[in-house]
C-alpha cells in the first residue's frame, strides 16, 4: 500500500505517550516534562496501542516526553512501521534530539519516509543537546520543526504551573498507563484502557473530531445500530461546508 503522510487536520491520530520523561524543560512543554521525573509506558502496552491503531486506521504518534528515552524504543518504532507497511498510515514521532545515536539511527526511516520524524529545534528546546550531525541530516529532509517560525507554540505553557493555554493533542491519546484519554488536557475524560474494546472507545471518540475523514474512519468500526451518529455528524457538517461556501 501506498504511505500517506500524517494531515494533523484531515487524519484521526491515536497519540501514544511513550514517556514522561525527558532530557529538557522547556517553557512551552504541554506536559510540564523535565529531567528526572517522569515514567515510561510498559512496552507490551505501546505494542497492543499500535496494533489497535493498525485495527481502526489511526495514524500513531508516538510522543513524549521525548520518546527516544523509552528503553524499548527501537522495538516500538519498528512495531509502528510494521503497521504503516500494511495500513499505509505512516507513523509520526517529534524529538527534541538529544538522544543523537537513536536519532541518527532513526534517519534512514525518516528519509525512506516509512515515518514522519521531526526534530524539534525552536526557541524553547535546549539547543545545546542537539548535535550539529544530527540537525544536519533532518535539515536535509526538511524536518526541523521550529527553526524558523514556532509562531504557534508561543501560547503554550507549563500546564502543572497553570501556563497552559491550548490543548496540545485535540485527539485521542494513550497516556502511559494505558488509560485511553479524549485529548491532552489535565482534566480530559479518561474512555478506559486501551485493551478495551475498540468499537466503545470509538464511540466516545466521536466527540473529538468534526473532520470528515475521522468520521469515516468512526464509520468502519462502529456498528449499524451505532451509525446514526455519524450520519448526524456528517450531515451537520455538510451544513456547515454549505454555510461557509456560502458566506466567503
Ligand atoms: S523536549 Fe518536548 S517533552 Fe521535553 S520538555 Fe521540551 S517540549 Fe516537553
Amino acid at each position: 500500500m501506498a504511505p500517506k503522510n500524517y494531515d494533523y487536520r484531515n487524519d484521526f491520530v491515536l497519540h501514544v505517550m511513550l514517556t514522561t520523561r525527558c532530557t529538557m524543560r522547556c517553557q512551552h512543554c504541554s506536559f510540564s516534562c523535565e529531567p528526572d521525573k517522569g515514567e515510561d509506558m510498559a512496552t507490551a502496552t505501546a505494542i497492543q496501542a499500535i496494533k489497535t491503531a493498525q485495527e481502526l486506521d489511526l495514524v500513531v504518534a508516538l510522543g513524549g516526553g521525548e520518546p527516544t528515552l523509552h528503553p524499548d524504543f527501537e522495538e516500538i518504532l519498528g512495531c509502528a512501521v510494521g503497521m504503516s507497511l500494511k495500513t499505509g498510515l505512516v507513523p509520526w514521532i517529534a524529538t527534541n534530539g538529544s538522544q543523537e545515536q537513536r536519532t541518527k539511527r532513526m534517519f534512514p526511516l525518516a528519509k525512506a519516509g516509512v515515518v514522519t520524524a521531526f526534530v524539534s529545534n525552536d526557541r524553547f528546546h535546549d539547543r545545546s543537546q542537539v548535535s550539529h550531525d544530527v540537525l544536519r541530516m533532518y535539515r536535509e529532509i526538511n524536518r526541523v520543526f521550529g527553526e524558523f517560525s514556532d509562531a504557534g507554540l508561543v501560547k503554550m505553557g507549563r500546564q502543572k504551573e497553570g501556563l497552559d493555554t491550548r490543548c496540545a493533542v485535540p485527539q485521542l491519546l494513550v497516556w502511559t498507563d494505558g488509560s485511553v484519554r479524549l485529548c491532552s488536557c489535565a482534566d480530559a475524560p479518561s474512555l478506559g484502557h486501551i485493551g478495551q474494546d475498540a468499537a466503545a472507545m470509538m464511540r466516545l471518540a466521536l466527540h473529538t473530531t468534526r473532520t470528515r475523514p475521522g468520521l469515516l474512519n468512526c464509520w468502519k468500526v462502529l456498528p449499524e445500530e451505532d451509525r446514526w451518529m455519524i450520519r448526524q455528524r456528517l450531515m451537520n457538517h455538510q451544513a456547515e461546508q454549505a454555510h461557509k461556501e456560502y458566506v466567503t
